[in-house]
């Protein structure tokens, strides 16, 4: 018997990695977790490569390789029409995770409230937990998941030092308005002690028409915000584990204090090549593009089964309600699902604090299509 007291009593092994673990051993279609399962391009492996023969093989600068935060830089700057600084405002982490991780860290005391709209992501609570944060979580309303800005007018207090955001969403797939970033900026305008935490590892993936709407797009926003990016999602390398934080000079200066002492850098070769890789503006169009043929091939596949696709313009989750199928919760419906029927999803409850259950499944669609096919040709049959 151990007398250690955990810092996370509640926190028990991620739902990506059960859920993943249980269509492995139950040879399901795996939903659940979100990775692509089509080849990246050829030319990144071939790139990696090539520095490493180079020789390019140890540690990279702590905040980052150059020629990477200079190529992030300018694509930023063209593409927003921005003056973004590379040495002080843009820091390589391993994956969206640690700069999520990182920041939280460095900017939140003992005591000190963070806000969070639930469903949230998963690593947020805990991460706020660890720095004796207290998390406020604010539930999005189903089934349009939008935010209540007057709610969380109400909820600010001296104590609120964080608001997260998660813009397109996971897993609800709901994408923020430019009026929503508006009113986030009018708070943070107001309330002096009030930052915001901005993750938008699905910039590219949004459908229908919406554009994607950054912080970076709104100066007096992005004075107080830190953005959060990751190459995962972008570049179908979810594996490769880079990302980065966008933070004004005094706030990058802050999270690098910490990003120095969690994993002073991030893997070399891979940071050369993303960065010549990233030169070519062709290698990241159109993947709002391909990945809404895959959303809409998906709602195409269950159209005519008894699961209802709940609307979302971004990520490559879909949600679908199964009222009309059974009355398990979310979660014995997801086990239920893998095992009996061989398609492995996320149940969306254990992304809130109160584990909200409006009998939704998350379904990755980042897949290809004869996966895509196979799995709603066994959803249509249930
Ligand atoms: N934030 C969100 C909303 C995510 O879905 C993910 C997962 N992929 C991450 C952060 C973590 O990204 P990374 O894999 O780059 O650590
Ligand atoms: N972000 C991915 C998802 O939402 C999973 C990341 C992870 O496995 N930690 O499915």
């Amino acid at each position: 018997m151990s007398n250690l007291k955990s810092k996370l009593p509640k926190v028990g092994t991620t739902i990506f990695t059960v859920m993943s673990q249980m269509a492995q051993e139950h040879k399901a279609i795996n939903l659940s977790q979100g990775f692509p399962d089509f080849p990246i391009d050829d030319q990144l492996p071939e790139l990696v490569n090539k520095y490493m023969l180079q020789g390019h093989n140890q540690y990279a600068p702590m905040t980052g390789s150059p020629q990477l935060r200079e190529q992030i830089g300018k694509t930023y700057n063209s593409k927003y029409n921005l003056n973004l600084h590379p040495d002080a405002e843009i820091t390589i982490t391993a994956g969206a995770t640690e700069a999520l991780f990182v920041a939280i860290q460095a900017l939140v005391h003992a005591g000190e409230e963070v806000i969070v709209f639930d469903p949230a992501y998963d690593s947020y609570d805990p991460a706020i937990r660890l720095c004796g944060g207290i998390p406020i979580h604010l539930n999005l309303q189903f089934p349009n998941f939008n935010i209540d800005w007057q709610q969380v007018e109400d909820t600010i207090s001296e104590k609120t030092r964080l608001i997260i955001i998660n813009n397109p969403h996971n897993p609800t797939g709901s994408v923020l308005s430019r009026n929503d970033l508006l009113q986030l900026e009018a708070l943070v305008k107001k309330h002096e002690q009030l930052f915001v935490l901005s993750d938008e590892v699905y910039e590219h993936i949004t459908f229908d028409g919406k554009s994607h709407q950054s912080v970076l797009q709104f100066p007096p926003l992005y004075e107080k915000s830190l953005a959060v990016f990751s190459f995962g999602k972008t570049f179908h390398i979810t594996g490769w584990k880079v990302g980065y934080v966008i933070a004004p000079e005094y706030l990058s200066r802050e999270i690098r204090k910490v990003h120095q002492y969690v994993t002073f850098s991030v893997n070399t070769p891979v940071q050369l090549a993303l960065a010549e890789f990233l030169k070519d503006e062709e290698n990241y169009q159109g993947i709002d593009t391909m990945y809404q043929a895959k959303r809409d091939l998906f709602l195409k596949g269950i159209q005519n089964s008894r699961f209802e696709a709940i609307p979302a313009s971004g990520t490559y989750f879909q949600l679908l309600s199964y009222k009309d199928i059974s009355n398990k919760t979310d979660v014995e419906m997801a086990e239920w699902l893998t095992k009996t029927h061989g398609v492995a999803s996320i149940p969306i409850s254990v992304f809130s604090d109160g584990e909200q259950d409006n009998q939704v499944l998350r379904f990755c669609f980042a897949k290809n299509e004869e996966t895509l096919k196979k799995a709603t040709e066994i959803l249509c049959r249930i």
